[in-house]
């Protein structure tokens, strides 16, 4: 059958994008209101470099920084803004994650790096009533969102959004802990298969549950909410 003159083709590709990105964004802006609720400061990006963006030219300006340190997070490191804060002369940057220091070294780093101005991070998991639900293996990242640095950016993908506390849970034990054991090559058994046990091993890389109920003082926390799915 011949198609009609001026009738495009039906593009499920550009389509079914928009309608997945419409789709995340509004559930972007219920978090958005449930965080803000929580004196969390909060903030929407398309994608990381929207964020990288947001972070220099609306977050930046209105903060006084010396000292800037993160804790580990793939969202932020896709954002790409630590260099510029590396390179910056006029600020002391604490390197959390440098392989060339001892474990001895990379861990006093990480206590240094509870005392600065401006502390990166992500989290784990984002229930839409507004919480921050995060598990950590030593306690640095917790550490840095709860008590300390001065201001916090968090920086997180649509992929960490879930129904409640329980999907937050159970998101992290079953999906992100088992693949950051594996991409830091720990011997835990749910590098094995998949799942967790609960493991008693050496190893174990969930050790520090917190779930952040709200910013205090209001605005410490700030939020980039990304349209996109980024980290684990
Ligand atoms: S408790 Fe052990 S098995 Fe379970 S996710 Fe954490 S490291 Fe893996």
């Amino acid at each position: 059958m011949k198609r009609p003159e001026n009738k495009k083709p039906f593009q499920i590709g550009t389509t079914m994008e928009s309608c997945i990105d419409h789709y995340w964004r509004l559930k972007l802006e219920t978090c958005k209101k449930a965080l803000e609720k929580n004196d969390f400061e909060v903030f929407l990006a398309q994608d990381a470099n929207h964020a990288k963006k947001i972070i220099l030219e609306e977050i930046l300006p209105g903060l006084s920084v010396r000292s800037v340190s993160w804790g580990d997070s793939m969202t932020l490191i896709s954002t790409d803004v630590l260099d510029i804060f590396r390179t910056n002369p006029e600020v002391h940057f604490v390197e959390t994650f440098d392989d060339s220091l001892s474990r001895e070294e990379r861990y006093e780093r990480r206590r240094q790096a509870l005392l600065v101005d401006l502390f990166f991070t992500g989290t784990n998991a984002l229930p839409l009533s507004g919480q921050l639900v995060n598990l950590d293996m030593v306690g640095n990242r917790v550490g840095g969102i709860t008590f300390g640095p001065r201001h916090v950016v968090i920086t997180v993908g649509r992929n960490k959004i879930v129904t409640d506390l329980q999907q937050a849970m159970d998101r992290i034990k079953q999906y992100a802990a088992p693949i950051n054991a594996l991409r830091h090559s720990f011997k835990t058994p749910c590098t094995e298969t998949g799942h967790c046990t609960d493991c008693t091993s050496p190893d174990r890389i969930c050790n520090v549950w917190t779930i952040t109920e709200r910013s205090f003082p209001k605005g410490r926390i700030k939020i980039i909410l990304i349209n996109k799915d980024l980290g684990l």
